[in-house]
């Protein structure tokens, strides 16, 4: 049969010469879809059999494919099959009939590809069928969601298309009992969010007991929002921490020390209260109140550390704002979410610190038990795959971290939303009046309006603005996620204005006059729903989200960015120096006519993803080494607790193991060797983790000596490894002689074995040095001054940290000449 002889449905992107080229030359987006042609064509044959299933029909054939998996039929055989019952199972029970988009979209991702698709074209529906398909195998599919709120809204939602085709779904969410999780995760498909299933994965790595592990092997997982967490999120990496032994903290000393500093003399902050740094003067005090004669000598780094966390507690991290004071404990307040994050601390020291200003008894000092980028934690599923409206701008980096090729889906109907230029104002105030009267204009017609602004503080500022001039509106700040969800659905409503910062409500549908049909007719002739931009983001991709609001599934729609020259973004890169005087506008409160502006912030987010990328890139690099090592440990673990392997080093000394089987039998001294030694491993493990991170921050200086920092990490890393190993052993050993014998028992308590501890979760994000550490590993052009200068200022030993800062100060100061 001829191409042209064969009738079916097809589904194409339009593709240009400059895109066939890049594909050519390696592009890793893939916008040829013919290849589904021949399957979707098959799914479509099979639809009229299906539709005249009974619905007990549909679920016996669905027991039919899922034997047939089992038994080990290839899943590409059953595919055809199964779409078809899925679409049919979708029609009958939501109404929903998936759009031959939506199957291509399905039938790329069931072949782990990360898959582009605009909001509002149904990814929730689309998910279905490749998890349901690879469910049919037995093992586990994941579906990582957003947020855990739409972890439990889709797995109600499409609850019963499972249950149709004969699967079991469920849902993890926050606070869950350990029991839940297990019973969660033996669904077929589960929804969750990749940090709560990637902390369960780094608590069960620590399971002393095979009962308590709650995650079945990985199978496959499904991401949505995909380039957010694939990407933004990847290198953040997710930390279970545990008590430790108490100590004699100086936290409290140091905290009434850095109490007594006076800003502007003894420390100075920068303009945007983000960080904090000790005068010479400051310094000076400090040595003198301290007893110490240099604080910069490499002896007195932890102290140093230290003072800068209580300096840090005290100036930036904000009562009411970063933190609360509840029950005598500190809550730590997301920033993104405004919310309490339970079991959420900062890293140690600065968690110390924070207690110590507050005066509250330490909540307990933090050991890092585990950690792992979420990015490894993803690597870990043998099969991924992911879903987004923008995924072309992420492709490469998609494809550098994972390994995965990115299919555009074009929309079921054609796009009709406009998009205007930017509106460019010299001073923020101008920008924001510009806005406000925007608005009103826009909401005297009754069109719906929804604007994304940057912080929760800027949404709440404009909003009392609007108030004022006499506009009602609703202020998103995802304050809670499903009252957020709520209110935005409602944000396509005749005269609606909604506020939002570019977190809030994602993923939920805004539907033209909600769900009322004569409204929706209304808003279409008003132009659809108006998005205005108030900030342009680091990343294009979450400027392209919030313009993805508008125009979903064929709708009218506008959207429209206001930036300043005062604006963070435009700042940071000293875009106002760039433009001549003369193109200035007399007035401030006249937007900018310049298409040079615009052309130049294009151009800084083009930079700052650049560097991101590269970071993300250098950091990958430098945790690779670890992280195979952690797989080696942990194989080894788990083989022991799973009593696939037993350890073998008690037998090494004869005189003393015999003496215990004598007293207490072979197997209670088997089992006390497999306990001793999961909790050394542990122990070692998670020291381990803090020699590597020490290690990291100081290699940098190794440029001086002009040795790569990275291979001098490895030849490090891998010496600890191997010392590691050894010490694992004797320590396993000096227990073997300091165990008690408790009449027929081992008394494990005695050689510091106790039951599992309570544990809470961090991620890295939460840590403000972070993003010093990865500019500092990648060091563009800026750092080799920083080393550079580190050799003129300061003995060798000097913290990154301060160097750094003084650098971005004077950066800073170059960009910006008003200061
Ligand atoms: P996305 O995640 O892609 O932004 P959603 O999954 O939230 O989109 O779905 C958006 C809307 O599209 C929902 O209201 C859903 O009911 C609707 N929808 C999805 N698929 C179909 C379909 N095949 N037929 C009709 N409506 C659909
Ligand atoms: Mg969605």
């Amino acid at each position: 049969m001829t191409a042209a002889l064969r009738v079916g449905p097809r589904v194409r992107n339009p593709i240009g010469w400059r895109q066939r080229l890049a594909r050519l030359g390696g592009s890793p987006v893939d916008l040829d879809l013919r290849a589904f042609d021949e399957p979707l064509a098959d799914i479509a044959r099979l639809e009229e059999e299906v539709a005249g299933l009974s619905d007990a029909q549909i679920t016996r054939r669905g027991a039919e494919l899922r034997a047939g998996a089992e038994a080990g039929l290839a899943l590409d055989v059953l595919r055809a099959p199964f779409f078809a019952l899925v679409r049919e199972a979708a029609g009958r029970t939501l109404g929903l009939r998936p759009f031959d988009v939506q199957v291509v979209a399905a039938l790329a991702l069931a072949r782990g590809r990360v898959v582009e698709m605009q909001t509002g074209e149904g990814k929730t529906l689309v998910a279905v069928m490749p998890a349901a398909l690879h469910a049919l195998t037995g093992n586990g599919v994941h579906v990582l969601t957003f947020n855990d709120y739409l972890a439990h809204r889709d797995a109600e939602w499409m609850g019963p298309i499972y249950r149709m085709l004969g699967l079991s779904v469920d849902a993890v969410q926050q606070g869950m009992t350990p029991a839940a999780r297990h019973r969660a995760y033996r669904a077929d498909v589960t929804y969750v969010t990749a940090r709560e299933a990637g902390f369960d994965y780094l608590r069960d790595l620590r399971a002393t007991d095979p009962g308590d592990i709650v995650h079945r092997p990985f199978h496959m997982a499904l991401v949505d929002e995909a380039d957010s967490l694939l990407i933004d999120e990847a290198r953040v990496p997710l930390v279970i921490a545990g008590r430790a032994e108490p100590h004699d903290s100086r936290a409290p000393r140091l905290a009434a020390l850095v109490g007594t500093l006076t800003a502007g003399v003894d420390f100075d902050t920068d303009e945007y209260g983000r960080s904090a740094e000790l005068t010479e003067a400051g310094l000076a005090r400090l040595e003198r109140e301290l007893g110490v004669s240099n604080l910069h000598d490499a002896g007195h780094y932890p102290l140093l550390t230290e003072i800068n966390c209580a300096l840090h507690a005290r100036v930036l991290l904000r009562r009411d704002v970063d933190y609360l004071v509840r029950d005598g404990r500190i809550g730590m307040i997301d920033e993104f979410t405004g919310r309490v994050v339970p079991d959420r601390h900062w890293p140690d020291g600065l968690q110390a610190a924070l207690e110590a200003k507050e005066s509250i008894a330490p909540d307990a000092d933090g050991r890092i038990l585990g950690s792992m980028p979420l990015q490894h934690y993803l690597r870990g599923y043998p099969l991924l795959c992911g879903m987004t409206g923008t995924a072309q701008d992420a492709a490469h980096e998609i494809h550098d971290l994972y390994g995965l090729e990115t299919v555009v889906v074009p929309t079921c109907r054609p796009m009709v939303r406009i998009d205007r230029p930017d509106v460019v104002f010299t001073h923020r105030e101008a920008k924001e009046q510009a806005v406000v009267d925007e608005i009103r204009r826009v909401h005297a017609r009754r069109r719906p309006v929804l604007v994304g602004t940057l912080s929760v503080v800027e949404s709440e500022r404009l909003a009392g603005r609007l108030r004022a001039a006499g506009v009602a509106c609703e202020v998103l700040n995802a304050r809670n996620d499903a009252a957020e969800a709520r209110l935005v659905a409602n944000a396509g409503r005749l005269d609606a204005v909604t506020i939002s910062t570019n977190m809030a409500g994602r993923g939920t549908d805004i539907r033209l006059g909600g769900a009322n049909e004569a409204e929706r007719e209304q808003v279409m002739a008003l132009g659809g729903l108006y998005v205005i931009g108030t900030n342009r983001h680091e990343s294009r991709r979450v400027d392209l989200q919030l313009r993805g609001r508008a125009g979903r599934q064929g709708d009218a729609g506008t959207t429209r960015f206001f930036v300043s020259l005062d604006d963070d973004l435009l700042v940071r890169y000293g875009i106002r120096n760039l433009i001549p005087a003369r193109l200035m506008p007399a007035r401030s409160d006249e937007p900018v006519e310049q298409p040079l502006v615009r052309r130049e912030i294009a151009r800084a987010q083009r930079i700052i993803e650049g560097q991101n990328h590269e970071i993300c890139g250098t950091l990958s690099r430098y945790t690779e080494i670890v992280e195979e090592q952690r797989r080696r440990l942990m194989e080894r673990r788990q083989a022991f607790l799973h009593g696939r392997a037993s350890p073998d080093v008690w037998r090494t000394v004869p005189d003393r193991y015999r003496e215990l089987v004598e007293a207490c039998g072979a197997e209670v001294v088997r089992r006390a060797e497999v306990a001793v030694t999961l909790h050394e491993i542990d122990q070692a493990w998670s020291e381990h983790l803090a020699r590597c991170a020490d290690l990291r921050e100081g290699i940098h200086l190794v440029r001086l000596g002009q040795q790569d920092p990275l291979a001098r990490f490895t030849d490090e890393v891998v010496d600890i490894y191997d010392r590691m190993e050894v010490e694992i052993d004797d320590a396993v050993r000096t227990a073997l002689h300091a165990i008690r014998v408790n009449g027929r028992h081992l008394d494990l308590a005695s050689v510091g074995v106790r039951g599992p501890a309570s544990t809470w979760t961090y991620l890295v994000n939460d840590n403000p040095f972070r993003d010093q550490i990865g500019q500092m590993l990648t060091g563009p052009g800026r750092t080799s001054i920083a080393i550079f200068s580190a050799m003129w200022l300061m003995p060798l030993m000097i913290t990154w940290g301060l160097v750094d800062r003084y650098l971005r100060r004077r950066a800073r100061r170059r960009a910006d000449p008003y200061r």
